[in-house]
């Protein structure tokens, strides 16, 4: 995790795997409201061994994640996987990114929601 100065936390973790848009809507405090908070699971396999090393996970809306319909899990082995997962998340994850702990209070307060997967 990198560091990054929230102007709430100063110097903070940096949660790299949140869409564009949800992280701009967690920056205005925007509540998503019945629409809730969607996740994909990234599990990265390594080539070699046939072991799970990484564990991710992309967060979006779940008005975002209803206009891409991406799958509800990744599982990338080869790096014909991962350039096929950047051309799917690419258009919303970048420019996204948000201060972990911002992202964590806003995760809690939207819990009543519901965060689904
Ligand atoms: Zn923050």
């Amino acid at each position: 995790m990198g560091l990054i100065i929230c102007d709430k936390h100063g110097e903070t973790g940096f949660m790299p795997f949140v869409s564009k848009e949800l992280a701009e809507k967690i920056i205005a405090n925007e509540p998503l409201g019945n629409k809730g908070i969607k996740f994909v699971e990234v599990i990265f396999i390594d080539e070699d061994d046939g072991e799970e090393f990484q564990q991710l996970h992309y967060w979006m809306s779940q008005k975002c994640f209803d206009s891409l319909s991406p799958k509800e899990s990744y599982v990338i082995q080869s790096d014909e996987d991962e350039v096929e997962l950047d051309k799917i998340f690419d258009p919303i994850m970048k420019g996204g990114g948000i201060c972990g702990r911002c992202f964590e209070n806003y995760l809690e307060s939207n819990s009543e929601n519901g965060v689904t997967h």
